[in-house]
């Protein structure tokens, strides 16, 4: 919806972006099933092409009226890539040949201040590290206003530091509230003559990578693709053969790089390809790749998001995956190998699988109730987890009932039965709790529920489970 098709587009289905153009398109549930594969997220970020996320308030969706169920994949986000901080993907830049600024890092105001000192640098550069785009443009809840500072005196770099750590940051990409800011970067600022955009990304359309690049780079990509959508280069790369020459050239071209700076242009896409590869990156977007008055290309801005299949051969990298940005509730959840994903009603789910988690908010949303949350409990299961489950979903206040709603394929339903009698005893369940069990040793599932002498409903299929749930929270 955002751009015309093609690899836009389908960038966006990647990006769980799908989540928001399958509402503008026909195909919005079967892009919310796609997209929930594996793995989600619930921050209110929605994966622009070339990844910057944006806010979702900046999709209205005028079909979300008409599809209530398609309204939830709009608040569940998945999370399917690894996501780093600006600095992080820098360091992998540069340890790869890719040209950017001298850096630092630092957590308190006065580290930022000696890291500044220690550049000894012309100008500086301070920059707050959040996963979200648009920093400088962003809002401080100190009141700072920038997430992006350039100044010439290494003290003025401690005193903005002092205004960004422990802040929060809010941007156009950030839920209102902001994220709160526990690194900032110290880098030695360059002056930039010209900012061109440029990424790597995976598209399913052309069934590989392909370079999205624009002259018109800094500002928000999207517009550019909006206003000037003639300004938007692509360059398919056939992922066996690799990147061209011939493409690198006429991408840096395209870029407007001339003369020395076309193909010093040209060798940085060429290094940021093999880096993408390298990686097993999903995406690789630098905006401002940008042009320095000494003759420079830059890479001034970095935002790299992983391919989470990789995580076996990309150890280093996940290793970095820095989850300060994610709600306290879900690492807790990840810690039991749990998904957790809060939502804004009053039912809780307890689910087995992406599909099922999706298939079972729906049919909550279509009886004309909504879901508190959901976590999903994946394949292998354990007793203890089924407890540590329902200790976190009944931890939430706003949970007035649970739901619980799971196919027995390798999970065995009587393990289930037997972590939610435990539980229901030894937390004291007060919400009423709907079960939908299916599937391997649901009989005896049955009668382990049946005989605990514990107040919960059972049902015989997902609607009647949705059903029962929505009754028991609407009869009080
Ligand atoms: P974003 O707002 O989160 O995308 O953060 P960026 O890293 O892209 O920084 C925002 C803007 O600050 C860039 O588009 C540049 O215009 C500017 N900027 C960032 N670093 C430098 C620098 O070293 N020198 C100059 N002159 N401007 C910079
Ligand atoms: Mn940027």
């Amino acid at each position: 919806m955002l751009f015309g098709g093609g690899a836009f587009e389908r960038e966006l289905i990647h990006e769980g972006g799908a989540l928001v153009s399958g509402i503008s398109a026909p195909r919005g549930k079967q892009m919310l099933s796609l997209s929930a594969m594996r793995g989600y997220r619930k921050k209110a970020v929605v994966c622009k092409p070339g990844g910057d996320p944006s806010p979702e308030s900046d999709h209205p969706g005028s079909l979300i009226s008409d599809l209530p169920a398609s309204l939830t994949a709009v608040q569940l986000t998945p999370r399917r890539w690894l996501n780093l901080q600006e600095y992080q993907s820098k360091k992998l830049m540069s340890d790869n040949g890719v040209k950017v600024q001298r850096f630092f890092v630092a957590d308190t105001a006065n580290e930022a201040l000696e890291a500044a000192k220690k550049l000894n640098a012309k100008e500086i550069v301070l920059k707050a590290q959040i996963l979200a785009g648009g920093r400088g443009k962003g809002v401080f809840s100190s009141g700072l206003k920038g997430g992006v500072h350039l100044t010439k005196d290494p003290k003025v770099v401690g005193q903005l530091a002092k205004q960004m750590i422990g802040y929060n940051l809010a941007t156009k990409q950030t839920p209102k509230e902001g994220v709160k800011v526990n690194k900032v970067m110290v880098a030695e600022a360059l002056d930039i003559s010209r900012e061109t955009y440029l990424a790597i990304l995976m598209d399913r359309a052309s069934n590989g990578p392909v370079l999205v690049g624009s002259p018109q780079g800094g500002v928000d990509i999207e517009e550019v693709a909006a206003t000037n959508p003639e300004l938007i280069f692509k360059e398919q790369i056939d992922i066996i053969e690799g990147i061209k020459d011939s493409q690198a050239q006429r991408m840096a071209e395209n870029l407007g790089f001339l003369g020395p700076l076309k193909n010093q242009a040209a060798d940085q896409i060429k290094k940021l390809y093999n880096l993408f590869l390298k990686i097993d990156a999903t995406q690789v977007e630098v905006n401002p790749f940008g042009e320095t008055p000494e003759g420079q290309v830059v890479c001034f801005d970095a935002k790299i998001n992983f391919d989470d299949n990789a995580e076996f051969r990309q150890k280093d990298i996940f290793a970095m995956d820095d989850k300060s940005e994610n709600e306290p509730i879900e690492n807790e959840a990840a810690r039991y190998d749990l998904k957790y994903i809060g939502l804004d009603g009053n039912i809780a789910c307890f689910v087995n699988g992406a599909g099922l988690a999706m298939a079972t908010c729906d049919i909550i949303f279509l009886n004309g109730g909504k879901p508190a949350n959901f976590l999903d409990l994946g394949g292998g299961v354990k007793e203890s987890q089924v407890y540590q489950a329902f200790k976190l979903l009944t931890a939430d206040p706003k949970v007035e009932a649970i739901l619980v709603n799971i196919f027995g394929g390798i999970v065995n339903c009587a393990i289930i039965a037997n972590g939610i009698t435990k539980a229901c005893r030894e937390l004291e369940l007060k919400v009423p709790l709907v079960v939908r069990l299916e599937g391997t040793n649901v009989h005896e599932a049955q009668n382990i529920l049946n005989n605990s002498g514990l107040p919960i409903t059972s049902a015989v299929d997902l609607e009647d489970a949705a059903k029962k749930a929505v009754a028991s929270v609407t009869k009080k």
